[in-house]
């Protein structure tokens, strides 16, 4: 596993934890606290913000929830303190994406929570063939030999608002099952997130139908469900691993397709370096802009929650692409 990240002491760990839950959830108590307080909500872990938006928006007040992935943090190789492991296993409910995280499906796994929501099982997944799927941080995979196991489909399937419906609906079902005395606010909280996600996916539709270009960069591989909802074509400088450092081949490779594809500008994203895009954007005489893969939210997103982003995420894309 890759240790770039190490493990901050618990005390930081704690002391972050409690500072993102005054920010995240407001209306919810001391995360330590609501474990088994007796306050009479249902105690949901969510693994990162994708999954932390859907426990909130369909859990509305009767869910306290806390994240595993701290805002700011990129959440591809989290690595858990104990007491994240420990919080964790008193919880009544987990949200997580099997395959994004090892080290939650691990807690997972070993815990006995009674509510295991993966939502990886809710949708569909896809294999995204010709991006390299190192999440574990190697360098660079040989070709996709692994087809068809687990650890080859794309693990980035929230960036496509008509996916992430569908798990909204089953994180719903989870949640009438577990709590079935709030049954009918989890059915109502879901339908009027997935009519704010239906009217994203029209705008979308929209937005992108006619453009000069079809081919985005970006840094990493986070797009593919969303490029192949709308028609387009991504190419990312790095695989699936947003911190993988990518060959000279590859950015050669970048730069004639940057000419031949009509490709204007490079994405970055807010929670990984941008050097190797501003490089890449320099050489070949491309504008950056940020395209966000929505792995957190922290003060430097361009929006409050997933619709926002989303919402930027659409006019940068129609700006790069020459939307008419
Ligand atoms: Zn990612």
């Amino acid at each position: 596993m890759n240790v770039r990240r190490r493990p901050i002491s618990g005390i930081a760990v704690a002391a972050v934890t409690a500072l993102g839950l005054g920010t995240l959830s407001a209306c919810s108590g001391d995360s330590a606290e609501a474990s088994g307080g007796g306050d009479g909500k249902l105690d949901v872990v969510a693994s990162f913000y994708p999954m932390q938006y859907l426990a909130e928006q369909i859990g509305g007040d009767h869910v306290n929830v806390t994240t595993l992935t701290e805002p700011g943090q990129e959440p591809h190789d989290l690595e858990l303190s104990t007491k994240q492991t420990a919080e964790l296993g008193k919880a009544d409910a987990v949200l997580y994406l099997k395959s994004l995280q090892p080290a939650v499906d691990e807690a997972v796994a070993q815990s006995g929570v009674k509510t295991k929501i993966d939502a990886a099982t809710l949708t569909e997944l896809e294999n995204h063939g010709d991006v390299e799927h190192d999440h574990g941080g190697e360098e660079e995979h040989a070709e996709s030999e692994e087809e068809g196991s687990e650890s080859t489909l794309d693990p980035h399937v929230w960036l496509d608002p008509v996916k992430y419906a569908e798990i909204a609906e089953g994180v719903a079902t989870a949640l009438e099952k577990a709590d079935p005395d709030h049954a009918a606010d989890y059915k109502k909280n879901a339908e009027t997130l997935t009519t704010k996600l239906d009217g994203l996916n029209t705008a979308y539709e929209n937005g992108l139908k006619n453009t000069d270009t079809k081919v985005f960069f970006t840094n990493h591989a986070a797009f593919g469900y969303l490029a192949e909802r709308y028609g387009l074509t991504q190419e990312a400088i790095t695989g699936l691993d947003p911190e993988s450092e990518p060959s000279p081949a590859r950015i050669k490779e970048l730069q004639q397709e940057a000419k031949a594809d009509g490709v204007t500008t490079v994405f970055y994203e807010t929670l990984v370096s941008d050097k190797t895009a501003k490089t890449l954007a320099k050489d070949a005489n491309l504008k950056t802009d940020v395209l966000d893969p929505l792995e957190g939210i922290t003060d430097k997103s361009e929006g409050e929650d997933y619709i926002e982003v989303m919402q930027s995420n659409l006019e940068a894309l129609k700006t790069a692409l020459g939307a008419k």
